[in-house]
């Protein structure tokens, strides 16, 4: 097991790509708290899958877009983990809709989860990784964020805001015991994926190299290679996870 001895919170974890994270770091030894913000019944199932395989799990409800609430969960979870070596960044939403069409709500409601989200959760947990010289940040951004996409201007524009934040913050904490990764996946069969219309999903197919979507899974093993010692070298990194949609 590569990750035995070591705690995790992962946001946005009852469902989706964080769900998979959450099992994943749980399956090569980590104790996880998961992160949800409405979804109790899917985190609450999380928890228990985890604790099924001999790990310690904690339910971490917070809104990530709200500082006040992230530092009280912040503080749930040090005081019953002791400490957290790993902070997987991957709660997220999106709103589309054509600019002429976008509304400041729906602008600031995604930059506040998407972009917020990844400050508050790092700004809430670095300082006790600082003091044990250890911590691993992965956050989840997109290849919407690298390429831009109809309908997304505020999704792409916080994905590529957390691509750069990533950047910054791994060459401030590179040193310092902290390395900072982004993951860029491309279409996941998750419930993001399964609200695009059908015909767009075709279409989408056709453009993707390996003409499949991805799986929430494919993107797990991607953050266990990271923030296991076999990434030890990685920072600054934004591995992209597509099936060939970009490159
Ligand atoms: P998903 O299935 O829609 O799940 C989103 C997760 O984020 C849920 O656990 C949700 O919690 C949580 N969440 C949303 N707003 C939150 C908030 N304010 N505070 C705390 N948690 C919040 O999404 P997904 O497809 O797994 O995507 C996960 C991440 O990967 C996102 O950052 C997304 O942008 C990125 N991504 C996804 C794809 C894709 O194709 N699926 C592609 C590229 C990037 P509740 O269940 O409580 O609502």
């Amino acid at each position: 097991m590569k990750l035995k001895g070591r705690t995790a919170l992962v946001t946005g974890s009852s469902r989706g790509i964080g769900r998979a994270v959450a099992l994943a770091l749980a399956e090569e030894g980590a104790d996880v708290a998961v992160n949800y913000v409405s979804s109790e019944a899917g985190a609450r199932d999380v928890v228990d899958h985890v604790r099924k395989m001999g790990r310690k799990a904690v339910l971490a409800q917070a809104d990530v877009s709200d500082y006040p609430d992230t530092f009280r969960m912040a503080q749930d979870v040090l005081r019953e983990f002791g400490h957290v070596d790993i902070l997987v960044n991957n709660a997220g939403i999106n709103s589309d809709t054509t600019f002429s069409k976008m509304n400041h709500a729906a602008w600031r409601k995604v930059l506040g989860t998407n972009l917020d989200g990844v400050f508050n959760c790092t700004k809430v947990f670095i300082d006790q990784m600082l003091g044990q010289n250890y911590g691993r940040v992965v956050n989840m951004t997109s290849v919407i964020g690298q390429i831009g996409n109809f309908g997304q201007a505020n999704y792409a524009a916080s994905k590529a805001g957390v691509a750069a934040f990533t950047k910054s913050l791994a060459k401030e904490l590179a040193g310092r015991g902290v390395t900072v990764n982004a993951i860029a996946p491309g279409f996941i069969e998750t419930e993001m994926v399964a609200a695009i219309p059908e015909k767009v999903k075709e279409r989408l197919l056709a453009q993707i190299p390996l003409k499949r979507f991805g799986t929430a899974e494919e993107v797990a093993r991607a953050v266990v290679y990271i923030v296991s010692s076999d990434g030890d070298y990685i920072t600054g990194a934004e591995l992209s996870i597509n099936g060939g949609l970009l490159m």
